[in-house]
Parts: structure tokens; sequence; C-alpha cells
């Protein structure tokens, strides 16, 4: 079977693997789609800290082919999102409700499964896979505890966006900024996940949502998706953002790209005593700086977003009911669709903002 994966830093290859069967608590799955993450790529040129070889993918979709020992919460043939999350129901966080946070997700970030092995071999080497999954991949082994089932019904091309970039988007707005009905919103970076916020803010009844990016493209691809106002990045934009909301700031602003710099303009472009949620993910070790004088002075909050702050159990549910409803317009984010061999270029076009999201498809 095909996988996508890192070789060594800066490099993606496809090449033929073999996957043991699942051990207990652990699914196989062949899977439907894979979404192509900004993520997968701040693995491959290590902006997270990383080891390679490392299978690349964490937002699909697949059907189960086999289940280990002790799995009670799908069965073979059943559709399901895969989390990049594990929900364990019984850690600390789990038990808050936190699922996005469960302690169990520190062992995924080896790569390999709860117990610490890997089921992805090259001859004879493991091969650790990304958030315990690696789902760029025909078939793919994870625990069970990081699927979700979800209606047949559903165009799986649509549901594998569920396990990232909507989630994160629209869970974003929903749960973790929860923006009232009439406010204002700033988007920073239009991506799949900018997207993903620009539609959870429309959802939430906000009356201007701008959207910032340093791309024309992409500008216009925020439009179609309920962007009420464009604005091409540069030094000064909190300036021209609080010219666009009576002075003041923008009452909820997004940041989406993970760059230090642009979480500060977010900050800036955020009214006094509004909510600041950085969703992008940066490099590790890098610094945004905060002016101890003003912090307190303005109080505003600024909020990490893990995932959407979501429980994928009821959250991947609750974003393809609000799509089969015709809340979300997820099928016009799928850009483009590519076959397994051609995903390296589907890397190549996210770098050059091509796409709102690129989809694997697998025969
Ligand atoms: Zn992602
Ligand atoms: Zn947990």
């Amino acid at each position: 079977m095909k996988v996508v994966f890192a070789p060594e830093l800066n490099k993606i290859e496809v090449r033929e693997m073999t996957l043991d069967a699942p051990k207990a608590g652990e699914v196989k799955i062949k899977m439907s789609a894979t979404g192509v993450c900004h993520s997968d790529l701040s693995i491959v040129n290590d902006t997270f800290p990383n080891s390679y070889p490392m299978a690349l993918g964490h937002e699909g979709s697949g059907v189960i082919e086999e289940i280990g020992e002790g799995v009670t919460n799908v069965k073979p043939g059943d559709p399901v999102v895969l989390a990049f999350v594990p929900n364990c129901r019984d850690c600390f966080h789990c038990l808050r409700g936190e699922a996005y946070l469960c302690e169990r997700k520190n062992i995924l970030g080896a790569g390999s499964q709860l117990d610490g092995t890997h089921r992805l071999h090259d001859g004879d080497t493991d091969i650790p896979v990304m958030s315990g999954m690696g789902c760029m991949a025909e078939y793919v082994v994870t625990p069970s505890m990081c699927v979700v089932p979800i209606d047949p019904d559903i165009n799986m091309q649509v549901a594998a966006l569920v396990g990232c970039a909507v989630t994160t988007g629209v869970g974003a707005v929903l749960n973790t900024a929860e923006v009232e009905p009439g406010s204002s919103v700033v988007v920073f970076g239009c991506g799949g996940v900018g997207i993903s916020v620009i539609q959870g803010a429309v959802l939430a009844g906000a009356e201007r949502i701008i959207a910032v990016d340093l791309n024309e493209d992409k500008l216009e691809m925020a439009k179609k998706f309920g962007a009420t106002h464009l604005v091409k990045a540069h030094d000064k934009v909190a300036r021209e953002i609080r010219g666009l909301t009576g002075g003041r700031g923008a009452d909820y602003a997004f940041e989406a790209i993970g760059l230090g710099p642009v979480m500060e303009q977010a900050y800036a472009s955020t009214r006094n005593g509004g909510k600041c949620t950085i969703v992008g993910m940066g490099k590790m070790g890098g610094k945004f700086s905060l002016d101890p004088f003003t912090f307190p002075l303005f109080a505003k909050t600024l909020c990490g977003c893990m995932y959407g702050s979501a429980n994928p159990g009821i959250d991947f549910p609750k974003m393809l009911n609000l799509y089969t409803a015709g809340k979300l317009d997820l099928e016009g984010m799928i850009t483009k669709t590519y076959s397994i061999d051609e995903a390296p270029q589907a890397f190549e076009d996210m770098v050059n903002g091509l796409n709102a999201r690129g989809v694997i498809v697998y025969e």
C-alpha cells in the first residue's frame, strides 16, 4: 500500500510500505479522502518539532476495514472521520469535556500507537505516523478513540475536511470565541482554516467579517464564503482594521496562520475588551510580544485555540449536520482533488496558494 511521507527534512515521497493488523484498541481504515493541510507541511519543513522519517496526513475520512480486540465504538464497514487528538474519556481533560487537550495525545506526538510501538514499516524500518495516524495513505491503523463514526450518506471528501480545517476554524468561532450575532470579526489568513473561521462567523451572525491575506486569490475566495471586507496584508494593517470598525478594532480577531508578527497584528486589531483567538500554530520557540502597560489597560482577552476547542464525538457530526442543512459550504472548499501519486504536487499547489483545500482521493 502507498504512503505519503517525509523521508528527511523538506522532502515528500510516495512509497510502498507495509502495515500490521490492528492490535487491541486499534482500528484499520481504508482511506477515502485526505485533506492537505499546512500542518502537514509544518512536519516536512520542521516548523513543528519532529523526527524523520514521518508518514504525513491528519485530516481524513475512510471506512473501517478491521478492528482490534476490545473495540466497541465502530465495526467493519462503518464510515469514519479521523480525529488527530484522541478522546480517551477518562483523563483530567476529557472528564472536563476538553477532549482537544486529551492527555493521551502526548503519546501520539511521538508518531506511535498508544503502546509506543509502530504498525507502519518500510522494510525493516518502523515509520512513525503524524498524530498517531499518518492518514495520507491507502490504509491506516490508529487507536479507536481517534475515529468518529458518521452518517453513511455523507460525501467522504467533505467528511475529510471535518477532521481538521472545518472543526478547527468553525470551532474557534462557535466554541472558543463564542462570537455573538451582530459583532465584527477579522480573520488573518484565508487558507482552509481561515475560510472555516469565515464560515463560522457567518453562522454566528457576525455583522462584518474582514478577511486579511497577502494573496489576492485567497481574498476573492474569502469573499465567496462570506467575508464582507477584504484587506491585503501590510505592516500597518491593524490601523486599517480599526478604520473599518468604528476606530476601535474588531470585537473578535482570529489568527489562522501561525506567525508571531501576525498574532501581534491580530491582537492590535482587536477592540479594547474584545477577544483575540490564536488558531494558527507557529514554530516552536518563536515569540510574540505584549506591552505590559497596555495589556491590562486594554482588557482584551488573548486566547489560544486547539482543534476548535472541539469534542470530536459531538462536533464532527455537528459540522456535518450543518453541511447537510446547507449552512456550511464544504464542497466549495475542495478546490482540487489529487491521486496519492500526485501528493507532492498537492503540497506545491498549497504553498502557491492555489487551493482552499486540496484533497487526495483513493481508488
Ligand atoms: Zn490540519
Ligand atoms: Zn483524555
